[in-house]
């Protein structure tokens, strides 16, 4: 995603802390009192300028979000959203997901999201890729029973790495999608990416695994 640097970034999110949660490792396994009710919780990796989350935000009340992204560049403009939209039910996390097992407690979370993630195409960089062994390992454990890993991408190529990562790590996959928008469905919440890459005309794939709980 488009990185413009941004000196008032860091003072910006500074503050807006009761958006962006600054010591996320601190609320391991209290992120519900944070939230003040019981309601399950969904993260998004990687949520870039935070359209997914703020459309799912609006569309489930009955839901916790929490979105991490990396580049505070681009997680200032979901922020900015989030305020603006006034809603109780999204916190971001600028964080890098590698550490995600520190920021939440086994089975604390519902739902994982991962949306147009970086493909980091070269063998070399595999480790990189958020469907990566390494990865998969920490969202089991913050995982639910019945929780599941939905990735949507434009990128054959990592779609197919992740499909077969999802199964050699014991996971179950729920859906294959390789046309997600071939059928209107009014409950997909479209990404940034997704909106600029369907509007070329480029086929949306979707999964959805799980692991045995
Ligand atoms: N989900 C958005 C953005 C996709 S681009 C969309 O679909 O439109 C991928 C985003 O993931 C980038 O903004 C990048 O900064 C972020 N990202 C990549 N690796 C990450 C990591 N390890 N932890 C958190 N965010 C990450």
């Amino acid at each position: 995603m488009r990185q413009r640097n941004k000196p008032w970034a860091d003072e910006y999110l500074q503050e807006n802390n009761h958006i962006v949660i600054s010591d996320p490792k601190s609320k391991k396994g209290n992120w519900s009192q944070l939230f003040n009710n019981n309601n399950p919780i969904h993260v998004e990796i990687g949520s870039g300028k935070g359209q997914f989350i703020l459309g799912m935000a609006k569309q489930y009340p009955e839901i916790n979000f929490i979105g991490i992204e990396l580049a505070k560049s681009i997680i200032v403009s979901a922020v900015q959203k989030i305020e603006e939209e006034n809603l109780a039910n999204v916190f971001m996390l600028n964080e890098n997901a590698i550490d995600v097992r520190e920021m939440f407690a086994d089975d604390e979370i519902s739902m994982i999201y991962l949306n147009f993630s970086d493909p980091w195409p070269k063998n070399r960089h595999e480790k990189r890729r958020l469907t990566y062994g390494r990865f998969l390992e920490q969202y089991q454990d913050i995982l639910g029973a019945n929780g599941e890993v939905i990735l949507k991408t434009d990128n054959r190529g990592l779609f197919e790495y992740s499909v077969v990562s999802f199964s050699q790590n014991g996971m179950n996959i729920n859906e294959i999608n390789v046309d997600l928008h071939a059928i209107q469905d009014e409950t997909n919440v479209m990404t940034e990416y997704e909106e600029k890459f369907s509007a070329k005309g480029q086929p949306i794939y979707r999964c959805k695994a799980a692991f045995e709980k």
